[in-house]
Formats: C-alpha cells, structure tokens, sequence
C-alpha cells in the first residue's frame, strides 16, 4: 500500500506556510471528523491521515525530514502499517490537540474560541478550563409541544477517562525538562541583543507532569468520548426556536473544570388542524350551510379533548369564536393562551334533485340582508 503525498492529503502547495497547513487541516479534519460522518465508513480513514499528514507538516523537523526523504524520512519501518503503527508520532499527534469537543463547538457555532483555542501555545495548560457546551436539535411532534414530554437522546459526550481519572497516564513524574514549570525558557541572540521567550513546554504540553505509562484506554488524551443516553424532561408549551439548558450535561472540563451544559433547541412539526400564535391556538371548523343558517350544538377538537360548542345562527365564514384559557400552557412563561374557532361554511359541490327543489323554495322567500341590499342599490345608481 502505498502512502500519499501529505501535501496532496491536506490539499495545499510544497511551500505552503504554517497558517496555510493549519487552516487546510481544520477545515479537512471537520470535513471527515468520524462523529460527524456516522453513515461514511470511508471518512474514518481519511480523518487518520489527515491527522498523521498534519503531524508532520506542523512539525519544522518533520517537515523537512519529510520534504527530503519522503515518507521514509518520518516513519520509519511502518511504512504501510496505517495510523496504528505510528508510535513514533504519539507525541506529536498529542501536539495538535484536536478534541471533539473543539470540532462539535465549531461546527455548531458555539462560543468561548472553540476550534481555536485547541491551538496556539500561550495558554497554560494547567489552568482548568470548562468543558463544551453541546447543542442537538431536537424535533418535537405538535401535541408534544403543546403537552410537554420526557424525551431520551443518544450523544456523544467527552468524557474523563475512568481508567486514568482524566490523567492521561499512570505513574505521575515531574517533567524533566521544565521541572514541572509547564513552560520552556530560551534565549535567542539576535543583533539588537539577546531576548527570552517563554514557550509552552514541548514534552508535557505545559501540565508540567508526565506519565511513565501512557494510558491505553484514552490513548494518553484523558478523554474519551462516549455514547450516553440522556432523559430530559420538555415541558409544556416549547415552540419552535426556544432552547432549553440541561446544565452540566455537555463536555467533560479540562483538567478539573466543570461540564458543559447540554442545550437543546427544538422545531415543531405543524399540525394538520389546530395552527399556533404565540400561546393561542386556532382551529378551523367547517360548517354545513343549514349548521350555519340554523346553527347548532357541534362537538369540536381541542388540544385537551374534545368540546362541545354551541354555534349560533347566521354563522359566517371567518366568524371566530373564542374560547376563553383552551389554548397553550406554558409553562416555560406562566402562561396560558386561548382558543380560537374560524368558521368556515362549506359550500355543497353538487345537489340532489330533492335538495334543489328545497332550495329554489327557499329562494323564492325574502333572503336579503342589509348589505345585499344596499350593495344593488350601489350597482343601480353606477348604471
Ligand atoms: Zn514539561
Ligand atoms: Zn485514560
């Protein structure tokens, strides 16, 4: 098997620069994340070479080790070992700090850096950081939305891992290159005299301890990122839009930070009678002609069950009726909506032969009202 080109991997030129490699990484490492390619099975293997390319082109070393000899120049025998193999790029691989949580923050627009602030070194890495906020959005039939309901969701949550307690590893030592400090000074002569600069330790990345065993269950990252199940209790009244704050339900923090919260955001399906304004609900009744004429008791749905309702005589189309505390009850807003009723008189298409006669009956009796009569007297003064 034959390895492709890094460059080509990541799609940028030779003599890309270090921001160029960065952002063409981000955008790949998005792209085939396998927690966001769940029916790609192809995207996995992509994402691992994305990661190994980019562990090598980030690296000044290994990136002139590579541009000189090739694959050969960085990965020693296991050439065709897949990512697997790379024992000799763990450390670097750690380097890139590419969590889910980052990726999941940045596809879904979410606040505090995101993406960002898994890169750049002037960050402590022993300052405790919260973890991630996640955000699902969550599709809620019309009745559920009305009456509130208890929904499981399965997602992937970062967790500490349990095996190492978050550490990463076992057998805890002071690292020695920075004494446990987490930063690295260096002085650098130039000709305007002599600088120090502090930077991010490179062999503990900052934690200032290292592990005599890495840890086989997170693969010394500390997280893992697990498929939970999650109750959550919707009350009454959600409309499309309104997000809801399960607190402490998102990503584990970082290095004893607390959790991130869960935010849920819903979109409700409309419903084929009954049609929402705020917290009113607005149902259509049709009505025969006669129910309109004579009116009529008539039994009518509502998002409680069904009521009966007295129609009056001389009902129109476009009458309403309301119907005082039957609308939502929300409970997110204490309050509560009414019911409204839209009268609609349904028009027979066609007629029977008895049903005709009834009629031109009917029509042969005075049936004019007010605005009938006032509307010809209009139409004979405009002759
Ligand atoms: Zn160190
Ligand atoms: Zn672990």
């Amino acid at each position: 098997m034959n390895k492709k080109d890094y460059y080509e991997v990541l799609g940028v030129a030779k003599d890309a620069s270090e921001k160029e490699i960065k952002s063409a990484f981000r955008k790949k490492a998005k792209q085939y994340h396998p927690d966001l390619n769940k029916d790609n099975p192809a995207a996995e293997e992509k994402f691992k070479e994305v990661q190994e390319a980019y562990s090598v082109l980030s690296d000044k070393n290994k990136r002139s080790q590579y541009d000189r000899f090739g694959h050969a120049g960085v990965s020693g025998a296991g050439a065709g070992s897949g990512f697997g193999g790379f024992s000799g790029f763990s450390s670097g691989f750690d380097g890139v700090d590419i969590d889910l949580d980052d990726i999941i923050d940045s596809v879904f627009g979410g606040g505090r850096g995101g993406f960002s602030s898994g890169f750049g070194g002037g960050r402590s890495r022993n300052s405790s950081r919260r973890g991630d906020d996640l955000l699902i959005r969550v599709d809620l039939s019309f009745m559920e939305s009305v009456h509130g309901t208890e929904k499981d969701f399965d997602l992937d949550v970062v967790e500490n891992c349990k095996k190492c307690k978050g550490k990463g590893g076992f057998d805890e030592e002071t690292c020695s290159t920075c004494h446990g400090s987490g930063t690295v000074t260096s002085e650098q002569h130039t000709l305007f005299g002599s600088f120090l600069t502090k930077t991010t330790c490179p062999d503990c990345k900052g934690k200032g301890k290292t592990y005599k065993r890495k840890c086989s269950e997170c693969h010394g990252t500390g997280k893992i990122t697990e498929n939970k199940t999650i109750t959550v209790n919707i009350p009454a009244g959600i409309n499309t839009g309104d997000r809801l704050r399960v607190a402490g339900k998102g990503n584990a923090g970082i290095n004893g930070g607390e959790a991130g919260d869960l935010y849920l955001e819903f979109h409700v399906k409309s419903h084929e009678y009954f049609e929402r304004e705020g917290d009113d609900i607005y149902l259509e009744v049709p009505l025969t002609l006669t129910e309109a004429l004579l009116g009529c008791k008539k039994i009518i749905p509502t998002i409680n069950g069904n009521l009966k309702l007295t129609v009056p005589s001389g009902t129109s189309t476009n009458d309403k009726q309301r119907i005082k505390g039957r609308g939502v009850d929300n409970k997110n807003r204490h309050h509560k909506g009414n019911m409204y009723v839209v009268f609609k008189v349904a028009m027979p298409k066609k007629l029977t032969r008895e049903q005709k006669k009834l009629f031109e009956k009917l029509s042969k009796t005075d049936l004019e009202t007010k605005e009938i009569l006032e509307f010809d007297k209009f139409t004979e003064k405009n002759a």
